[in-house]
């Protein structure tokens, strides 16, 4: 009898064995292609040679160091190059150990900026309906995934919730994506006046919103009119890229495409790549230094932040990203992928969408096309998807997502961004036997 208290207790789960490039083995030698890194963490793959190599220097020179006595090199080359690339004005990075621990950051980190600056008012948060951003309190609070949400609503710091720019459901008969962005971001707007602007303190969405929807880019022009709103009302935004960042959409940060710059913007999952838990939290320079002006300390921290092994693998995973041109691959990649997909479910009769951007893709499953009615719950496709994926030998991620009330079946593809046109070849080969199994 095992005793791990495992994620579901009525599922049995095989044995991880080994990971070789795209492909995970389980002990009784089965082989899996790794169709989704996880949940869109392993970027470069398993048994990478450069993160190993740097993870096991950095243990034979020093495995920790707590970081209220020092700061560690592979702690400030990260730190180093993550601002090189970031988007434009963010200018401090503050190391945790994943994405749940960085939105807990940038939450009290935006909090105690306003206190900071004279507006101890501001304590609101606003996010999106069909948004994730952990599973801590605070980090719940602000996804909007009802059903995860309700058990623990007593325990829950006050947030509201707008809707999401999700085109494929909301856009209006008659309307252009442009007016359909600019109407779903004008919420925003609703939502600080009815609030009370004096009390809202930020806006949390996901650039490409990926779990709870699958991969839903925002439509051109919605990210400006946010930021818009939020310079109006000296509301921080906060850009969760937990998932679609560090090169996921093919660009470093999701965010880039859109046009728009954060005020705060949180990465993990592929930072670490899956060789190490690593997040970050990064930040405009206006916020760290009216912090540093003011009481000198941002009152937070944790034991294992800024950890050198896993900043040290950190470092050769972005490097990889950057230098090694991988998350351009995503966005080559991802291209034919999309390409492979339209072509392989693309007239497919209960396929709504498909849709993502680099290697984050997902095909959204409707009982009619036409209505774009989803599946009843009862049928649970997402799962039956997953099983029969795992079956063929394919890992993805399907989800049921809310979608406003109702429930909706995706599958979320983000493979590794070192896959082949072979692998491409496998992953549609393998999901159409899941489809054809499940529907
Ligand atoms: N934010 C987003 C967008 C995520 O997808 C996730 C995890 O799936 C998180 C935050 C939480 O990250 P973690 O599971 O590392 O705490």
């Amino acid at each position: 009898m095992s005793h791990i208290f495992p994620r579901n207790s009525r599922a049995a789960l095989p044995m991880v064995a080994r990971g070789e490039g795209v492909y995970l083995f389980d002990t009784d030698g089965k082989r899996y292609l790794d169709g989704s890194g996880g949940a869109a963490v392993s970027c470069l793959g398993h048994s990478d040679p450069d993160v190993t190599a740097a993870i096991k220097a950095q243990l034979d020179s020093v495995a920790f160091a707590h970081t209220g006595f020092f700061t560690s090199e592979p702690a400030e080359r990260l730190a180093d190059l993550l601002i090189e690339h970031a988007p434009h004005g963010i200018d401090r990075v503050y190391l945790v150990s994943g994405g749940s621990e960085a939105m807990e950051a940038a939450l009290k980190l935006a909090r105690q900026y306003f206190i900071e600056t004279g507006q101890p008012g501001r304590h609101r948060v606003i996010a999106r309906r069909q948004s994730y951003h952990g599973n801590t309190l605070g980090a719940l609070a602000t996804g909007g995934n009802m059903w995860r949400r309700e058990p623990f609503a007593p325990l829950m710091i006050e947030t509201s919730h707008i809707a999401p720019c999700y085109a494929y459901r909301g856009q209006a008969p008659g309307e252009s994506e442009r007016e359909y962005g600019q109407r779903v971001a004008d919420e925003l707007e609703e939502e600080i006046l009815r609030l009370g602007p004096e009390t809202v303190m930020a806006f949390v969405a996901e650039p490409v919103v990926g779990a709870t929807a699958g991969a839903v880019p925002p439509v051109a022009g919605y990210f400006q009119r946010i930021r818009e709103i939020c310079d109006a009302y000296g509301v921080l935004l906060i850009l969760d890229e937990v998932m679609c960042g560090m090169g996921r959409t093919g660009t470093l940060f999701a965010c880039e495409q859109d046009g728009v710059a954060p005020d705060i913007v949180i990465i993990a999952k592929g930072l670490g790549a899956g060789y190490q838990p690593i997040g970050a939290m990064l930040c405009s320079g206006a916020i760290h230094d009216a912090i540093a002006a003011g009481s000198g300390a941002f009152l937070h921290g944790h034991t294992y932040m800024g950890h050198p092994v896993a900043a040290a693998a950190a470092l050769a995973v972005l490097t990889r990203l950057t230098a090694g041109g991988l998350a351009d691959r995503s966005r080559v990649m991802g291209e034919r992928l999309n390409a492979a997909l339209e072509a392989g479910f693309g007239q497919h009769p209960h396929v709504g969408d498909i849709r993502g951007r680099g290697l984050f893709r997902a095909l959204e499953f409707v009982e009619d096309r036409e209505t774009k009615r989803p599946f009843p719950p009862e049928k649970g496709l997402h799962k039956r998807l997953k099983a029969a994926a795992f079956e063929a030998g394919l890992i993805c991620y399907p989800m049921g997502g809310t979608i406003d009330g109702r429930q909706g079946d995706h599958v979320l593809l983000a493979p590794p961004f070192i896959l082949e046109d072979a692998h491409v070849d496998e992953i549609v080969d393998k999901l159409g036997t899941a489809i054809a199994r499940s529907i």
